[in-house]
Order: structure tokens, then sequence, then C-alpha cells
């Protein structure tokens, strides 16, 4: 008889559902000590693949994202961002701005939670199935330019364009040339209208013309950016400051 259960699970393997082929001899034991009917059998199995590809669908979207730290929405305190109510958090949570391909901008000075924010969105989304490219502005712009010639480019614009959400890290950190804000334009036409986009920036969008020089760009990298947008303004201390250990803290002034 060929129905052994290393048989069974080289089918299985074969049928590239190799979770259930190393899981199957437990099943078995479950089964028969569960008594299940076939009916339960059969759903126990197929369950237990989808679940498992899910995690590793998962998994495997976390590390594409390529976040630069993991923080989620719940560990940001609501109360030291006097600009933001848990309401509104739990709003962008449900992410249906994701789901209209909105795109999100995140203004403010350095260190009140942008990019954290970001993060925690991100995750959010990547845990709801869909797909998140993090860069920074700077890497960003990078990628772009190496396209032509760096195949590591190439791999990373093409998961930045099948992503569902494209996280920019701190825009206009630094002034583009012409070349480099067209090649921005190229890459925001491109996304624009399929996936949302979050960007973050420490200057309002009345400034980013300054920094791309080109006005007919920026116009047209605007247009686009802002057509369906959410802008969202943080302000405050710095949260870094504000909660900054500093070296002599523990030490006593008088010697
Ligand atoms: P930004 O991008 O605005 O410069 P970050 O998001 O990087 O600032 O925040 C700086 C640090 O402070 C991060 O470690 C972040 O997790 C933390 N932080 C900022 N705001 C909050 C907050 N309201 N609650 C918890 N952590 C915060
Ligand atoms: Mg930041």
């Amino acid at each position: 008889m060929t129905g052994t259960v290393q048989h069974l699970q080289e089918n299985l393997r074969h049928l590239r559902m190799a979770e259930t082929a190393n899981e199957l001899p437990t099943l078995l034991r479950n089964a028969e000590k569960h008594s299940w009917t076939y009916l339960e059998f059969v759903q126990e199995i197929l369950s237990f693949e989808l679940k498992r590809r899910e995690e590793k669908n998962r998994e495997k979207r976390l590390k594409v994202a390529k976040f630069p730290y993991y923080k989620t929405l719940d560990e940001f305190k609501i109360a030291e961002q006097q600009s933001l109510s848990t309401r509104q958090i739990e709003q962008l949570k449900e992410l249906t701005w994701l789901e209209q391909q909105y795109n999100m901008i995140l203004l403010g000075p350095p260190g009140v939670g942008k990019t954290h924010i970001a993060i925690g969105l991100g995750l959010e989304a990547i845990e709801n199935g869909y797909r998140v490219s993090f860069y920074t502005m700077g890497e960003l712009i990078n990628i772009l330019k190496s396209q032509e010639y760096l195949r590591k480019s190439q791999l990373q614009l093409k998961a930045i364009k099948e992503a569902d959400l494209i996280i920019i890290d701190d825009l206009m950190y630094m002034a583009m040339d012409q070349r480099e804000a067209n090649l921005f334009f190229h890459l925001i036409n491109d996304l624009y209208e399929r996936s949302s986009i979050i960007l973050t920036s420490n200057k309002g969008p009345e400034q980013w013309g300054e920094l791309m020089g080109d006005k007919g760009i920026t116009t047209a990298i605007l247009d686009r950016l802002l057509h369906k947008v959410e802008v969202i303004h943080l302000n405050g201390e710095s949260y870094r400051i504000k909660n900054r250990r500093t070296i002599f803290e523990a030490k006593s002034v008088q010697t």
C-alpha cells in the first residue's frame, strides 16, 4: 500500500504543502485522539496550511518593508502628543485611507513622532495583509539614481511599485537637483492612484518648491501627492529631548 505517512508527506511536499507535510504525524495523532470526523480532519489540515502560509507571508512582508525599527501605534503615547487624539489614531488604524489610496503627510519638527507613527501605520497595514515599503528620501533618491546599473536598486524599485503603501521618511531633508526631482516625479506618477504614500517632513509643502528647484516639477509632484491627502500636523517639544537621560543625571553636582 502506498498510503504510508511518509508517502503522504512526499505527496504533500510535491503539492507545495510542506508545512502540512511536516505536521502530518501530529495531525493524524490528534485526529485519532479526538475522533475527528472525515470532514473535521480535512478542515484541520486545510486551516493549518492556510494559517502557516499567512504567517509566512506576514514575515515576508515584514522583511520586505525594511522598517528601521519596530514601534507600534499602541506604543505611541497620545498624552505626549497634543496634536493627535486617541480617536484619530483609532480611525487611522482602520486603514480606510489605505483602502481608498489616500496619501498621508506627517509634518512637524524633529522628535515629535512622525517616523514612529509612519512605522506604526506600516505595521498595522502589514498585519492586515498589505505590502509596505519604507525608505528615507535619501535612500529613495539613491535607488532611483542607480536603477540603470544596479540590480539591487531595480529589485527595490520593483518592490516599491508593487507595495500598497510606500513610506517616504524625511522628505526634503536635502535639496534635490533637476535630475533627482525628475526621477522623483516619475516615481510619484507611477504610484499615483495605485498605492498610498506616507510622507514625513519637517517642512510644509509650501517650502518644498525651493528644495526641488524646478517650479514645474514641484507643481506636478504636489498635484499628485495632494490630490487625495490627509495632512497631520504634529507639534510640541521633541520626545527625544524631553525623555533624554543626561549623563550627569545620577551624579551629584557637589564633589
Ligand atoms: P520624528 O520622526 O518626528 O523626528 P520619531 O518618530 O523618530 O520623531 O520619534 C523620536 C523618538 O521618540 C522615537 O524613538 C519615538 O518612538 C519616540 N516618540 C516620539 N513621540 C512619542 C510618543 N508620543 N510616544 C512614545 N514615543 C514617542
Ligand atoms: Mg523621523
